[in-house]
């Protein structure tokens, strides 16, 4: 593994520092050796010296709501794709994502774990996945996308695609959490409340009870991790946390108390707030139902209020994309939407330091720190000042992950 020394930089070290310019970071063995100023970096016998010019040096991004596996809105695949255009799809997916600067992701339903695997492996050239493998949803829940007139549910393909676990009652949403972490989610996915896509739940409904998802927190927690829920209003949040969930996917439409309570259960909130605004834009071309529109509505007033509710009463508001469908891309348009509400540092830190707690993985990533693995991007410009530049793969030149440099366009 070649030693780098990443020369001449301005560091946002994704602490929420201010930035500090002249810098050199030194990258060896996968990890970042040292972090000083220009001046003081001494080059290292053999290492590769990367001028990088006054660009800015960060974190690589990443992103805690993803959905490789979901080409379709909210669904793995069309009856009629075969398994092989699906596998393809996903790979571009997920590689798109790599590129733009995303070095670290948590699916959050959809994607089976063979593909994070497969990136593990290096036959996928992209970021590392925490995946969450199906999602688990009560009957007519969030992931239920039956039609009223259709009993038949689509069956998952273990080892490709992981389709939604309809479970109802304590031992069935037990099982279903077990055979997800059989299969390697490194996190339990659960549909809290009524979503937007879904055909046949309320915003507003509550799902699952508290005993069929404190099952399910039992299982991840035995397991050594945690439960995420999808819940858009506080009545399923409070369900959620009573529960123990640990993150609280969206949280839309939040009261303050429900906020008050988040703090003091340490939980994190993922808000998403761009693919709100990216639906409302393209609701035809996504297929959304009149019923939806209206649901979508209420989301899309709501949650930069709640965001910034969040933010303000002390809740660790991490980053989520929530992006959906095939050719995924211009990822960091989620760090955009959150600086119109947060603020562009609160942004970038919600998307690097913030995450990496929320994984569990702050010791190793979300910060440019001696000791921590080398994920690393370079952005022609400053994000600071225009964070628009972080939603445009063209201008992250380098990424460098686990000290391997992954694409150099400098
Ligand atoms: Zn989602």
């Amino acid at each position: 593994m070649v030693t780098l020394l990443l020369h001449n930089v301005i560091l946002i070290d994704g602490t929420g520092a201010n930035p500090k310019p002249n810098m050199a970071v030194l990258v060896e063995e996968g990890a970042i050796r040292r972090v000083g100023t220009v001046r003081s970096a001494a080059r290292p016998r053999g290492a590769q010296v990367v001028d990088l010019d006054g660009m800015t040096l960060m974190p690589g991004l990443t992103d805690a709501h993803v959905h490789f596996g979901l080409l379709g809105v909210n669904r793995n695949r069309k009856p009629d794709d075969n398994l092989v255009s699906y596998v393809l799809g996903v790979k571009e997916n997920i590689e798109t994502a790599l590129q733009e600067g995303f070095t670290t992701v948590r699916d959050a339903g959809g994607l089976d774990p063979a593909f994070a695997l497969a990136v593990e492996k290096g036959m996928i050239n992209g970021p590392r996945i925490l995946p969450s493998g199906s999602f688990l949803s009560q009957t007519g829940g969030h992931a239920d996308h039956r039609s009223r007139y259709d009993d038949h549910e689509m069956p998952s393909v273990p080892g490709i695609l992981a389709a939604p676990e309809i479970c109802d009652g304590v031992d069935a949403v037990r099982a279903a959490a077990r055979r997800q972490l059989r299969r390697g989610a490194t996190q339990i996915k659960l549909m809290g409340s009524g979503g937007v896509s879904s055909p046949n739940d309320p915003l507003e409904g509550t799902q699952f009870t508290v005993e069929e998802m404190a099952a399910a927190v039992y299982e991840a927690r035995s397991a050594g991790t945690y439960a995420l829920a999808h819940c858009h209003t506080s009545p399923a949040i409070n369900n959620a946390l009573s529960a123990g969930v640990r993150s609280i996917e969206h949280g839309s439409i939040l009261d303050e108390a429900t906020a008050k309570r988040m703090v003091h259960e340490e939980a994190f909130m993922v808000a998403t707030l761009h693919i709100v605004e990216m639906l409302a834009a393209n609701a035809e071309a996504h297929g959304l139902s009149h019923y939806s529109m209206i649901k979508l509505e209420k989301v899309r007033s709501q949650m930069p209020v709640s965001a910034k509710l969040a933010a303000r009463s002390g809740v660790s508001v991490g980053s989520g994309s929530d992006f959906l469908g095939a050719k995924q891309n211009r990822r960091g348009l989620e760090l955009v939407s959150k600086a119109k509400v947060l603020g562009a540092m609160a942004a970038i830190v919600s998307a690097t330091s913030t995450n990496a707690r929320l994984f569990n993985m702050a010791d190793r990533i979300g910060a440019v720190r001696e000791g921590m693995q080398a994920d690393l991007i370079a952005v022609a410009g400053d994000p600071l000042n225009k964070i628009a530049l972080l939603a445009d793969g063209a201008n992250v030149r380098l990424v460098v992950k686990a000290g391997v440099v992954v694409k150099n366009n400098i």
